[in-house]
């Protein structure tokens, strides 16, 4: 990396010396936190700390300049997309965002997605894809010869929201191992839920799935938890789990996953974590949530200090800036 680019007063001595690591990660696509082992976790998350030290003392670097971002959504975001972006400017580099007015009928069948991907590649040295489908962020990857980022494929992964899930567990409660970690809502199309929880087999924890009957965890999941040997439960009550729980991890409804609108309505208003509630929890706990949500957290938890989830959205920028710079080779 180039130091003399760097801004004056941030001391980038620490960033140096992980730099002389290969990460693993330069030039893949990241499709799922299964690509991500206990190393490659640390190395993401101590990157993610230099950035965070690096933003809040001089904003931005260079470290990215002449690098861009194509960010290709497919589906509505607000965090996803503008944290990438973010993450991406405050690096120096520049960005393609198509993120309003794709239609995505056509791209169902394959075609569509693999020519503007092939598009973009001219353009671009990374793709971030958003899309409804299960399993097109792998198509995709196959047919681009840049690094492409899932940033959501459906109901089924978004491995780089669990891994800011993760380090901010993390950095909120100092550690990882020996948690109990409460997942609560729809289990079944969350794709949050499903990249977290993959990702939390590789450690000791105890894990809690709260839903209603039609939206418990996926069976294949479910089998993975069990075979990792970690201690579940699962229950339809939060009341069952708020007393113990070191993490109480919040989902939405996923609307745009259900065929049948008329069992969304049944199951949509399921939980609302209220501060009556939150009077049983543990007064050193944490509520997260992917976001955004809508009636699953009465707004007067905001002002707890146990509300972890807007400190959540901006660990994602962090973690995000230091996956770009470790995919682009910037690390
Ligand atoms: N923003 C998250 C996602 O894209 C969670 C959600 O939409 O409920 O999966």
């Amino acid at each position: 990396m180039n130091v003399k680019q760097l801004p004056p007063l941030f001391n980038f001595e620490a960033m140096e010396k992980t730099a002389v690591f290969s990460n693993g990660l330069t030039g893949q696509d990241i499709l799922s936190v299964s690509q991500f082992d206990k190393d490659k976790l640390d190395y993401i998350f101590a990157r993610a700390r230099e950035m965070r030290e690096m933003v809040e003392r001089v904003g931005g670097t260079d470290l990215l300049k002449g690098h861009v971002l194509a960010c290709l959504f497919y589906e509505p975001s607000t965090r996803t997309s503008s944290s990438f972006i973010a993450a991406m400017e405050r690096l120096g580099g520049g960005v393609i965002p198509i993120t309003q007015g794709v239609k995505f009928s056509s791209v169902s069948k394959g075609e569509t997605l693999a020519d503007t991907v092939r598009t973009l590649e001219q353009y671009a040295d990374v793709i971030v894809l958003r899309h409804p489908e299960m399993g097109a962020a792998k198509l995709a990857a196959d047919y681009a010869s840049v690094p492409v980022i899932n940033a959501g494929d459906g109901p089924g992964e978004h491995p780089t929201q669990a891994l800011l899930d993760l380090f901010t567990i993390r950095e909120e409660l100092g550690r990882i191992d020996g948690l109990k970690i409460a997942m609560v809502g729809d289990l079944r199309y969350g794709r949050t839920v499903h990249s977290l929880t993959k990702l939390l087999l590789q450690y000791n924890v105890s894990l809690r799935f709260v839903s209603p009957e039609i939206l418990r965890l996926p069976l294949n999941i479910m089998n993975q938890v069990i075979d990792a040997g970690i201690n579940v439960r699962e229950t339809h009550d939060v009341a069952d789990v708020i007393e113990n729980a070191d993490v109480l991890y919040v989902t939405r409804v996923q609307k745009e996953r259900f065929s049948d609108l008329s069992q969304y309505e049944e199951v949509k208003d399921h939980y609302e974590i209220t501060p009556e509630l939150m009077q049983k929890a543990k007064k050193k706990m944490i509520v997260m949530h992917p976001l955004p949500r809508v009636g699953e957290i009465h707004y007067s938890v905001d002002h707890d200090p146990r509300a972890a989830y807007f400190r959540q959205v901006r660990n994602g920028m962090f973690i995000r800036m230091a996956l770009l710079a470790a995919v682009l080779g910037k690390a």
